[in-house]
């Protein structure tokens, strides 16, 4: 997960690696209160979004009054960078700054380890400088065992080349950064730039951190950074039905139980559909072995209630869950949803195969339910689903 340069400094300030006190803001009203919070000076008003290169594109605007704060909080709220909207802007203490550096740590998998990469030519222009002068940025590898310690700093510091005067605190600063990298489980903590500012002090302006989603279980207070605004409505729902389910673009609800099943029915209605208007599949959604009656039911629901969805495709093959078992699943689920007030309304297109298939499809025929249709082979079965589809559209 990337976080948003705001999670990225509050982090920062909570592992102690000093950052410039800064507010959020959503309207103009906000970022001027903001403005006038940090003390009514210069503030700089920054977008919020989850890519690099916001400063070229007009997302970075210094600000010398609450009033002025507000006029470019206006002017960076809703602007596009790089297919990115701006919901909001940090409004932060605004940085006398003499010298712009560089300083990440990633994971560099072909070695095993860590990397530490440190310049001090930082700034907007450090993809350049890495591309044409490589040797201005120091790569040192860091061992995973023993981390960024202080030996380990101030070879990172000497071998970027920090002047004298700066370079016990930017020592000092790396060994906080690792300690964000390695105490919140991050894959990448990027600071550009890090500055001297004209009174001397060391601080990081613009954080980038993206943090392990496999570490998760580790950290239940991660979870409040998730951005709800990004994530799929559908896609979070299923999520917290611990469902299986990615949202596609098309017309067709698929349900299958077993991912490489879902991803060649997948393309099996996609094919179907070039000869339906073009209609292609509208999920994911794969509901494991088990397949209850609960989870079929959950994710019936979540398919259900996509208003882009026209006909569901549910294709089974029935292994340690035998076809019975789905059968009174389907059913079960239908019921369920009916008892809540959400009848089905769309097609659904059920092939059962493999273990006890004929007495899963006695089950459905004895249901009798209108909307339910039985197909007896993959292809044909997603053949109807997308023609279902196409004649609702
Ligand atoms: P990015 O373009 O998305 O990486 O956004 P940054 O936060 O790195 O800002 C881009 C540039 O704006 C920095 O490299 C600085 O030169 C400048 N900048 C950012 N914050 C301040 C500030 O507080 N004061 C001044 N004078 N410049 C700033
Ligand atoms: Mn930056």
């Amino acid at each position: 997960m990337d976080l948003f340069e705001y999670q990225a400094r509050d982090l920062f300030a909570k592992h102690g690696v000093p950052v410039l006190d800064a507010v959020v803001a959503r309207t103009p009203e906000e970022a001027r209160a903001a403005a006038e919070q940090l003390g009514g000076g210069t503030v700089v008003v920054k977008a919020q979004v989850k890519t690099g290169g916001r400063g070229k594109a007009g997302g970075v605007k210094l600000a010398h009054s609450p009033e002025e704060a507000a006029e470019k909080a206006e002017q960076i709220l809703g602007m596009d960078i790089k297919g990115h909207t701006v919901h909001q802007v940090m409004v932060a203490q605004g940085a006398r700054i003499a010298e712009e550096y560089y300083i990440s740590l990633l994971l560099d998998r072909a070695e095993r380890a860590y990397l530490a990469m440190a310049s001090v030519e930082g700034g907007v222009e450090i993809e350049q400088l890495a591309v044409e002068r490589p040797e201005a940025l120091a790569r040192v590898h860091v061992d995973p065992l023993t981390g960024i310690d202080e030996a380990k700093a101030r070879e990172i510091a000497e071998r970027a080349g920090f002047a004298d005067d700066v370079r016990d605190e930017v020592v000092r600063v790396a060994q906080l950064l690792w300690t964000v990298y390695r105490e919140e489980d991050a894959t990448l903590v990027e600071v550009n730039p890090l500055v001297r500012t004209e009174d001397g002090r060391i601080i990081a302006l613009d954080g980038k951190v993206t943090l392990d989603d496999n570490a998760a279980f580790r950290h239940p207070e991660h979870a409040e950074l998730v951005d709800r605004s990004a994530t799929d409505p559908l896609e979070q729902a299923a999520k917290e039905k611990d469902l299986n389910y990615v949202k596609l673009d098309g017309e067709v609800g698929v349900i299958g139980n077993g991912a490489g099943l879902v991803m060649s029915t997948l393309d099996v209605v996609a094919y179907a559909g070039e000869e339906y208007g073009g209609v292609k599949p509208a999920n994911f959604l794969d509901i494991g072995g088990g397949a209850s009656a609960e989870v079929m039911a959950n994710g019936l629901e979540i398919i259900l209630s996509d208003p882009q969805v026209k006909s569901v495709f549910v294709n089974v093959f029935g292994g340690i869950t035998a076809c019975d078992a789905v059968a009174n699943g389907i059913v079960g689920a239908i019921e369920s949803l009916k008892a809540k007030g959400e009848e089905i309304s769309k097609p659904l297109v059920v092939r059962l195969d493999g273990n006890n298939a004929d007495e899963g499809r006695r089950i459905l025929d004895e249901a009798e339910h209108d909307l339910v249709e039985m197909v007896d082979t993959m292809d044909a079965a997603a053949r109807r689903a997308a023609e279902l589809a196409f004649a609702a559209k």
